[in-house]
């Protein structure tokens, strides 16, 4: 019997906060844009707390940026979701990842890969992404692996040029490879990596549509390579405007960015009128989050045709 034409996937949209600070008038430009999006699209919106890198992790913030949506009135329509729970999820994905040779175990020290990367003449920028020298990378002739330690990370083994189409930013490439090299997967204290978590965390919950900040687009490339690597199909990606600190760079807690106020609607609705005016949504007057919404909700269709525009011009 036949199947009839494939239907699109129902629209599932996500925000992923870690909880190492209370959000702040950056962070809750992304939730309300994924928010917007998800309900402009008639589909779910789901929160994922990412502590997964717990020492940069701040007890119960989780509770605190919780709570802040609620006060936005941005209430997910699933409990949320904690990376911490995910251990076994993400050994799994890297274990399948281990035995088709896609991922390898590294025991370089930083230092070692500096002084690798400086033979090679690179000189390594502080912040700057190291690209990984590929030391421990086997090679076909037998050589390259691990030295032996006792505690090793994983990497990927990063190859080829990857293509994608941002909603918002339109076609982005980005050679992996010479971008960032083979990136960790599972680092050698045992914390997992972003990308591994993320990746098999966007396909665990369905997630159709990434809507994110900007700072976080260089890291879809990556993601789309784990992607194909794990036969995990690849969502839409939007990257939204980002709010920057007095010098110049993302809004964040050390360039000054103050948690948010939201200690009744009016301090809620500002917020969100803020964050909707980095999107490019017009003044919305509403005294709740609930009136607010609701009407920001048409406007975002304009300004997602905007996008569209953007990215085939
Ligand atoms: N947890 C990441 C952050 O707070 C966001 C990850 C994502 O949206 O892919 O920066």
């Amino acid at each position: 019997m036949s199947a009839g034409p494939a239907r699109a996937p129902a629209y599932v949209g996500r925000f992923a906060p870690s909880p190492t600070g209370p959000l702040h008038a950056g962070s809750l430009v992304a939730a309300l844009a994924s928010w917007l999006d998800a309900r402009s699209h008639g589909g779910r919106w789901l929160v994922r707390i990412e502590d997964v890198d717990t020492p940069r992790c701040v007890a119960g913030m989780d509770a605190v940026i919780l709570g802040q949506l609620a006060a936005c009135g941005l209430e997910p329509d699933a409990p949320p979701c904690w990376q911490s729970t995910r251990g076994d999820v993400y050994a799994q994905a890297l274990q399948t990842l281990i035995d088709t040779g896609a991922a390898y175990p590294c025991d370089c020290t930083r230092r070692e890969i500096d002084e690798a990367l400086a033979a090679q003449g690179v000189v390594h920028e502080r912040f700057a992404e190291r690209i990984y020298p590929g030391t421990c990378r086997p090679r076909p002739d037998g050589t390259g692996g691990p030295r032996g330690r006792s505690r090793v990370a994983w990497r990927l083994r990063a190859g080829g040029v990857v293509d994608w189409d941002d909603r918002r930013l339109g076609p982005q490439q980005q050679d992996v490879a010479s971008a960032v090299g083979d990136f960790v997967l599972r680092r050698a204290d045992g914390v997992w990596a972003y990308q591994l978590a993320v990746v098999v965390d966007d396909a665990a919950q369905g997630v159709t549509d990434v809507v994110r900040g900007e700072d976080l687009a260089d890291n879809t490339a990556r993601q789309i390579l784990l992607q194909s690597a794990l036969g995990l199909p690849t969502p839409h990606y939007l990257h939204t405007p980002l709010v920057r600190g007095a010098d110049g760079h993302k809004l964040s807690k050390q360039n000054g960015a103050a948690p948010l106020e939201l200690g009744d609607a009016t301090h809620a609705v500002g917020a969100l009128q803020s964050a909707g005016s980095v999107l490019g949504l017009p003044a919305i007057s509403a005294t709740a989050p609930a009136a607010w919404l609701a009407a920001a909700r048409p406007a975002w269709h304009g300004i997602m045709r905007g996008f569209a525009t953007r990215s085939t011009s």
